[in-house]
């Protein structure tokens, strides 16, 4: 069979560290990628993700990433209309360097095909507390929420119906599309926050977002009842979060039976109205990032990244999103839990964005090639997205893969008889 593309991603540090030549190297000789894109903007991460240390970097053990800063060069005219500037970075070895030309123009010299990636936050936190805070989602209590157990990404989750905060990333997108020789441009920003899913599968996303004066003024544009929306939401909210004495109570009814979430949508017609309307604004956030980049150059595809497999419950509807974008990037990374089951059951993710999507839309399955994943891993992840037809594979990241995990994804793809298109 044959994969239109072989990728991952690359980061500036990792250019900087091992140049770039050595990088293309081993994604040539190694695991055999035919293209490659570099994370233009990065948000605040240690990096490797899972694992202590890389596997191969030569100058350094571990390297935490800065909050949310663009490593090729803000060209300022391309934000002119943008309330929000980009920033470049802080660390004098980044700085001066243009790292998305080298990259390009790195790869260009092989025939290989180039991206860009926007990654989870491209706005930072510390920006997003003090200047842009009405550009930021709010959960019902007006708060702006966190991301699961977590304190990160608290401040820097932006609202898709905020006109500043879609201009920003559509400036962004403009800018690379126009000044750099890109096949694809990427996004994985964080969609709408899905509230605490650990606390209730379903009604756990009512302590996310988005409640902010924007969601607000769309909502009623659209003509929904907003009020009588946050009026449930909020009901929902307390129970979840055991805010009262009386909440706690429902909750531990709620917990002591075994209602289904249609059952829930069904009681809560409310809830369901949110959802879509959630849905509704982050697909068109997505058309207008998509037209934008197209217009910038025709030639440059636009991938969206779904990064979390409940999508639904981050304000992604893949029927509706799959029309508006290019391809779509999966982050199923299970080998890297080194789980034989999750590698096996991987087809089943694939399989519901491809009955969402339809049978033309480019899918690249995701596999990571890190942390607890072995060759076995690898191939067998890389047999069961191939079978159930994949278009193509993204893997989860050069700088946490060693060489014997690379060298596998190009051997699982040969025994599989998989060809990469020129
Ligand atoms: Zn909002």
């Amino acid at each position: 069979m044959f994969w239109q593309e072989l990728t991952t991603g690359i980061y500036p540090w990792d250019i900087h560290d091992e140049g770039i030549e050595t990088i293309l190297d081993n994604l040539q000789n190694l695991s055999g990628n035919n293209a490659a894109y570099m994370l233009a903007l990065m948000h605040h991460e240690k990096r490797p993700l899972h694992a202590n240390y890389y596997p191969h970097n030569p100058v350094r053990k571990r390297y935490i990433a800065e909050d949310s800063r663009c490593y090729f060069t803000i060209h300022e005219e391309s934000y002119r209309h943008s309330r929000i500037k980009p920033l470049g970075s802080d660390r004098e070895f980044l700085q001066g360097t243009d790292w998305l030309e080298l990259f390009v123009n790195g790869l260009r010299r092989r025939g290989m095909k180039t991206g860009a990636e926007i990654s989870h936050t491209p706005l930072d936190s510390e920006r997003g507390l003090r200047e842009f805070s009405d550009c930021l989602q709010r959960d019902v209590y007006g708060n702006t929420p966190k991301f699961g157990e977590y304190d990160i990404m608290t401040n820097q989750q932006l609202c898709w119906n905020s006109p500043d905060a879609r201009d920003y990333v559509c400036a962004i997108a403009a800018d690379l599309a126009s000044h750099y020789d890109l096949d694809m441009i990427q996004t994985c920003s964080l969609p709408f926050n899905p509230g605490r899913l650990d606390y209730h599968s379903l009604l756990g996303v009512t302590l996310g977002g988005c409640f902010c004066k924007n969601c607000e003024r769309e909502a009623r544009r659209q003509g929904l009842d907003w009020d009588a929306i946050v009026r449930t939401v909020r009901g929902l909210a307390d129970m979840v979060s055991q805010a009262n004495i009386d909440a706690r109570e429902d909750l531990l009814c709620l917990r002591q039976g075994d209602s289904s979430h249609t059952s829930f949508l069904i009681e809560y017609p409310e809830l369901y109205q949110w959802l879509c309307f959630r849905a509704r604004s982050f697909t068109a956030y997505l058309d207008q990032l998509c037209q934008t980049i197209h217009a910038a150059n025709p030639r440059t595809e636009f991938r969206l990244n779904t990064c979390w497999k409940e999508g639904e419950m981050y304000g992604i509807n893949l029927r509706e999103a799959g029309k508006v974008v290019d391809s779509i990037r999966m982050m199923d990374y299970s080998e890297q839990t080194g789980d034989r089951d999750r590698v096996y059951n991987k087809d089943k993710w694939l399989m519901n964005v491809r009955r969402m999507v339809g049978e033309d839309k480019t899918i690249i399955a995701g596999i990571a090639p890190r942390h607890l994943a072995t060759p076995e891993l690898i191939k067998l992840g890389i047999r069961r997205v191939a079978l159930a037809g994949a278009d193509g594979l993204s893997f989860g990241f050069y700088d946490g893969a060693c060489y014997e995990n690379l060298r596998a994804i190009h051997e699982g793809m040969e025994e599989m008889g998989i060809t990469l298109r020129k």
